[in-house]
């Protein structure tokens, strides 16, 4: 069975609740329209540690055509990670099995799904917090939330507890509507609590500063000024930190993060 491409992508939505996403939305390639925003927490230096998103990594995220040739659309889902869960020693995104593996089985099956559906071969790559893509871009234009203040996508349904996976693919789907409203309003409630400060300003993350990258990212000595707050907070701060404060402008070319 084929389909014209809203009757498909319907169909592909249903098939994507099915498998436990609990977000879903097509975006065209091109373009990111947070291409200016990347560009210049770059040109600030605000990615620290993390120079694979400078340079060549950055040529591929400002044009999402760039990083699978041929892919035209972007199937993005979201998946929650238990954000009701109550906090503790380990972050609710690690409790359990590695999620990069686990999404990407499941983004798989809808490419599997795709070409059982219309009996063809399709070009695709599935993305899972990998990759040179700006997924929190894709997912704004693919309707499942808005970029918070806290630099994360977050969803009206699950906030910004969710995991973002993508299937690029060259075939015709119906893109979704973006999501356009900014639903943060005069909060800054985030930008209020972070204790080092690596949220200078809204939606822009300091690399420098955030705890989280500083554990995970960071390959030299941490700076002086900031030891006593990452020992102090960095165990039961690490997982929401992450959650909260990581730029979600992509990561390293070459894997999980
Ligand atoms: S804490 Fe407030 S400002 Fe920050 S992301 Fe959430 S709603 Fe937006």
């Amino acid at each position: 069975m084929g389909g014209a491409p809203a009757a498909l992508t319907r169909r592909l939505e249903a098939v994507a609740y099915g498998l436990g996403f609990d977000a879903f939305g097509v975006a065209a390639l091109g373009e990111p329209a947070t291409r200016a925003h990347f560009d210049a927490w770059l040109d600030a230096g605000r990615h620290g540690g993390m120079t694979y998103l400078a340079g060549h990594g950055a040529e591929l995220r400002r044009d999402a055509r760039r990083p699978h040739p041929g892919a035209t659309h972007a199937v993005v889902v979201a998946a929650s990670y238990g954000g009701r869960e109550p906090s503790g020693p380990v972050a609710r995104y690690a409790r359990g099995d590695d999620y990069h593996e686990v999404l990407r089985e499941r983004v798989r099956a809808l490419h599997h799904w795709l070409e059982a559906e219309l009996g063809h071969p399709i070009n695709a790559r599935p993305y899972v917090d990998s990759g040179p893509v700006l997924e929190r871009d894709l997912a704004q234009r693919a309707g499942l939330g808005w970029f918070g203040k806290n630099t994360m996508l977050i969803t009206p349904h699950a906030g910004s507890f969710v995991f973002l996976a993508s299937l690029f693919v060259e075939l015709a789907l119906a893109p979704s509507a973006p999501f356009e409203a900014d639903r943060c309003g005069t909060c800054t409630r985030c930008l209020d609590a972070c204790p080092t400060g690596a949220l200078p300003a809204p939606r822009v993350l300091d690399a420098n500063r955030c705890i989280s990258a500083l554990t995970i990212e960071w390959r030299d000595a941490i700076p002086e000024a900031l030891r006593r707050v990452r020992a102090a907070g960095a165990v039961r701060w690490r997982g929401d930190a992450r959650r909260h404060a990581r730029t979600g402008a992509g990561d390293s070319d070459d894997g999980p993060r």
